[in-house]
């Protein structure tokens, strides 16, 4: 696999043919002089044999012996640099190897491939073609590692490069510059994108089938962000000219995110509006950050009502950030953002800490919900945390109850169950939220000592329309019953699906029936009184009756205001709404 990595590792060894010619300079010259004092004394030598002579000069045969001994000495000390050389080359490349290239997988490393796209762009341009950079990064890899260990992850880094590296043509660039991110680089003809087009989607297709790594299956899938060097849309604030392999890093990048954003396992190329997009993110990066310290996210509350009752039972928090810039953002913009930057503990355990402050305040009979993050899941420690904010507020556990999405538990069984198992032994009672969108099997749902099931709410909400729906809302009704495991409907939006759902036996529900998600501060209200014995038609009526009342008392406030402007006698409304 190191094909593309090793080819720019290579040295050129111009420095160690000088030291070369140093060497074999002196013995080409030893045996110049060799030559010269042979040629002198040989003559001599000759003559002094035949006995017509006194035979050679002492002087050059000795010059002549040493030139022997020079020569000989000389060779194999030649030999010996030659060696030391070679060994120190050896190692030099060594040393660059291990320095230009990723251990793991051979290829090139974040600043080796930086280098070496530059290169290729630079030799492209002359030849009038284009580059396009691909950011590859593995969908889920981190759950891949924290459930298989890291052993497991290493093999199936390895695994996905050698596919990446198959489906790639003779010369391209790979790397791997972070995690679970490679990056490749090709030329291409300008013209011919369709090419890469095909390159990308079999990328996608070889690191989408599933993999047998140490005897386990394991499917990842990836998604890929690419950038061309030429035909770049100009981009505010960039300057002109063709982009040098950071920018195109960047923007591959973006096109990576942007891809993961669209459901990942797929490949986008970068288009300008996605670096806008990618300037708000930061910005709610950033925003996210700063709002946690500022105490900007706040708990909004959900009614939670018996459907047979009409009793309001608990409340859902769920949270809301009000920010000073954006305005109230809803969970599902800010969670996994705070997720990705590693926000989320902090960001739930001070909602939490709120929330428990709050629900001190209503009828010890009502419950509290709260939603806990998979990324919460993987934290031993969690269980522990929340047994501290219980007691720092004195709440009793038994009142609180932790909602755990059913798309968790497909690759954190382990862990979830061992999270229940404390959670339970602290008093804290765990529903399946969310649940017939995941995968969760009959035989997981009795493995897991779940206290509840929350039936997600795009089955609720057409159920009065859809048959499909209402068959499923049904069976989950069933199971529940089966399994001795209480239910509750989310998102209940009419009277008529309210019907359909008293129907099924005694479950909880919650929706927009029973008024939209709250302040604490306007929780009174729903607290005071009738409201914890109310049926939801009468909540319906009360609602229509607290709209009216507001509605006139607005119509009096504005007669005052026009009367006063006048200056006549105020004429009051009659008293019937
Ligand atoms: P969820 O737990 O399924 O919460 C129910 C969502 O459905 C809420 O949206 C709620 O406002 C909305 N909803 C309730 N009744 C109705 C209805 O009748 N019709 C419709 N169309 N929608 C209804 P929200 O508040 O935007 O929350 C979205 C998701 O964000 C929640 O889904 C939950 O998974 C997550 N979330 C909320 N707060 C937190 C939190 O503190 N931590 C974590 N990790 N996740 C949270
Ligand atoms: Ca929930
Ligand atoms: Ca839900």
């Amino acid at each position: 696999m190191s094909r593309t990595g090793a080819a720019r590792v290579e040295t050129d060894g111009d420095g160690d043919r000088q030291v070369d010619i140093v060497a074999l300079g002196i013995v080409t010259a030893a045996i110049l002089l060799f030559i010269a004092t042979g040629a002198a004394i040989g003559p001599a030598v000759v003559k002094s044999l035949a006995g017509r002579g006194p035979g050679p000069d002492r002087f050059l045969l000795n010059a002549f012996l040493l030139n022997i001994a020079i020569i000989i000495f000389g060779w194999s000390r030649y030999r010996q640099l030659c060696d030391e050389i070679r060994q120190r080359k050896r190692a030099e490349q060594h040393a660059r190897h291990l320095a230009e290239t990723d251990p793991l997988t051979g290829f090139l490393n974040r600043r080796s491939f930086h280098r070496a796209v530059d290169e290729l762009v630079l030799g492209a341009e002359r030849r009038e073609r284009a580059v396009v950079l691909a950011m590859i990064d593995l969908d889920n890899f981190k759950q891949v590692n924290d459930c298989n260990g890291h052993k497991t992850g290493d093999r199936l880094l390895q695994e996905c490069g050698r596919r990446i590296s198959g489906c790639l043509p003779d010369g391209a660039l790979i790397s791997r510059i972070g995690g679970d991110e490679f990056a490749v680089a090709m030329e291409f003809v300008p013209h011919r994108a369709d090419r890469i087009d095909r390159i990308a989607a079999s990328l996608v297709e070889a690191i989408g089938q599933s993999a047998s790594v140490n005897a386990i299956n394991i499917d990842v899938t990836a998604s890929i962000g690419l950038s061309r060097s030429d035909l770049l849309p100009p981009v505010p604030g960039e300057e002109g000219g063709n982009p040098d392999s950071r920018v195109l890093l960047d923007r591959a990048d973006i096109a990576m995110y942007h891809a993961k954003r669209q459901g990942r396992n797929s490949f986008h190329w970068f288009e300008a509006p996605m670096a806008e997009e990618m300037r708000l993110r930061s910005e709610l990066e950033t925003g996210i950050r700063q709002g946690i310290s500022a105490g900007e996210f706040v708990p909004f509350y959900e009614r939670q009502v018996d459907l047979q009752t009409g009793e309001l039972t608990g409340f859902e928090m769920l949270a809301r950030w009000n920010s000073p810039r954006f305005g109230i953002v809803a969970p599902d913009i800010f969670i996994p953002v705070a997720e990705e930057i590693g926000a989320i503990a902090e960001l739930s355990e001070r909602l939490i800490a709120r929330a428990l402050q709050d629900a001190q305040e209503w009828d010890a009979r009502l419950t509290l919900s709260v939603n806990i993050s998979p990324v919460q899941l993987r934290d031993p420690w969690f269980a522990q945390k929340l047994l501290k904010l219980l007691l720092e507020a004195s709440f009793p556990p038994q009142r609180l109850e932790i909602e755990i999405t059913e798309s968790c538990l497909h690759q954190n069984i382990a862990q979830v169950r061992s999270l229940i198992a404390s959670l339970k032994n602290q008093g804290i009672k765990v529903s399946l939220d969310d649940f017939g969108t995941g995968f969760s099997s009959l035989a997981m749902l009795r493995s897991l000592p779940f206290d509840r099931i929350k039936i997600d709410r795009s089955f609720v909400s057409g159920l009065a329309e859809n048959k499909d729906s209402a068959a499923i809302v049904h069976a989950i009704a069933l199971l529940g019953k089966g399994l001795g495991l209480p239910v509750t409907a989310e998102g209940i939006e009419s009277g008529e699906v309210l019907s359909h759902l008293r129907q099924y036996g005694p479950i909880k529900g919650q929706g927009y029936l029973y008024g939209r998600p709250r302040p604490a501060d306007q929780l009174a209200e729903w607290l005071e009184g009738v409201e914890i014995v109310a049926d939801a038609e009468t909540i319906n009526d009360l609602d229509i009756l607290r709209r009216r009342i507001e509605a006139r008392q607005e119509q009096e406030r504005r007669q005052e205001e026009r009367e006063a402007a006048a200056g006549t006698p105020h004429d009051p409304l009659p008293r019937s709404a």
